[in-house]
């Protein structure tokens, strides 16, 4: 790999804060601030491993992917009531319009809370409506999406499939399975997807991220989706970054996310700009923003920083994620066509 060339200027630092940006990539419970946590554990009641903000911050060191897992799911359990739902949505919204998101997809795991009897349509009703209160003050527009434990088997996903459909009212636009994707690949959930396509979702994976190829073939497939969480391990297999490419299948790669858990084992390895340079269908993004202790600029600094990527080359995922959004065809090309000019303007006054 060339190493990269390109230098973190005051310019292209200012453009990257305050270019417009789109996130695809993004998990309610994952954006949780610290304080809220031990806001609502006490208000609920809920026990868990930390007793304050430094607490939170210690058990957000993780040695893998499994021990990520474990911390989230204890620590999301604070989360209870559809108020909670929406203090948490408004929360995201408002930290998304610091970050100049201007659109996002957020995803909701709703096994987790099904789990522990939590009302998954007032979760949602909650959420749709924190959403809408940020976008009242800030103009952040949001969609989400169920993102399906898939450790959870096909057989459970089907009523959870039936409470998306009922929630597509407050905005559900998308069906996802995430979770833990050793021993659950991603073919007993073709019928699954399949059913969610008919009801008029959109559908999308995480894929890739600590399996190989196998999983990204079959969620591309088998499943039909038109964009992989992640999928980096696509690298290792060049007729499946082919097959990528005609299909013109995004992959949304969270970079600091995959150094967290374990996905790359260091930056050199992490095969975004390989991706990238292969003409795979990239976007930039989060994730879990406060596991992975990250920010979308921050993100795109990162990939200034350890993959070379200019300024042309942060519009280009923006516009990617434009076009990759499940927004309809038109309300896209009037996303990118407000963006694109806002960049120009941008870049003239910083002269990047
Ligand atoms: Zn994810």
């Amino acid at each position: 790999m060339s190493k990269p060339t390109v230098m973190l200027t005051p310019a292209l630092d200012a453009f990257i804060e305050r270019m417009p940006k789109v996130e695809l990539h993004l998990h309610l419970e994952g954006s949780i601030e610290s304080q809220t946590l031990l806001d609502l554990a006490a208000r609920n009641k809920i026990e868990i491993p930390a007793q304050n903000v430094a607490g939170v911050e210690q058990l957000l060191r993780y040695r893998d992917f499994g021990e990520f897992l474990t911390v989230y799911m204890a620590l999301v359990r604070a989360v209870v009531t559809g108020e909670d739902f929406e203090r948490l949505a408004y929360e995201l919204g408002r930290h998304l319009a610091t970050q100049r998101v201007r659109y996002a997809e957020v995803m909701v795991s709703p096994m987790q809370h099904i789990l522990r009897d939590v009302d998954m349509l007032e979760a949602i009703a909650g959420t749709a409506a924190g959403f809408a209160r940020a976008q009242r003050e800030t103009g952040v527009r949001v969609n989400l999406a169920f993102d399906f434990g898939r450790q959870y088997g096909p057989e459970r996903a089907w009523h959870v499939l039936e409470v998306a459909q009922q929630a597509m009212p407050y905005g559900v636009v998308a069906w996802s399975i995430g979770g833990n994707e050793i021993g659950n690949p991603p073919e007993p959930f073709a019928e699954v997807f399949a059913a969610a396509r008919q009801a008029g979702l959109q559908v999308m994976a995480h894929a890739g991220e600590v399996v190989g190829p196998a999983s990204v073939w079959g969620a591309v497939d088998v499943l039909q989706s038109a964009r992989i969480g992640h999928g980096i391990r696509a690298i290792d297999d060049p007729r499946l970054i082919a097959h990528l490419r005609t299909r013109g299948t995004v992959l949304d790669v969270s970079p600091s996310s995959n150094l967290y858990t374990g996905a790359a084992s260091s930056w050199t390895m992490h095969p975004l700009r390989r991706l990238y340079d292969a003409g795979v269908i990239v976007t930039i993004n989060t994730d879990d923003p406060t596991f992975f202790h990250t920010t979308l600029s921050s993100e795109f600094r990162l990939a200034v920083k350890h993959f070379g990527f200019t300024a042309d080359d942060l519009v280009q995922v923006t516009r990617n994620a434009v076009f990759g959004s499940f927004l309809p065809a038109a309300e896209q090309v009037a996303l990118w066509q407000e963006i694109e000019a806002e960049i120009a303007t941008l870049r003239a006054e910083l002269g990047v």
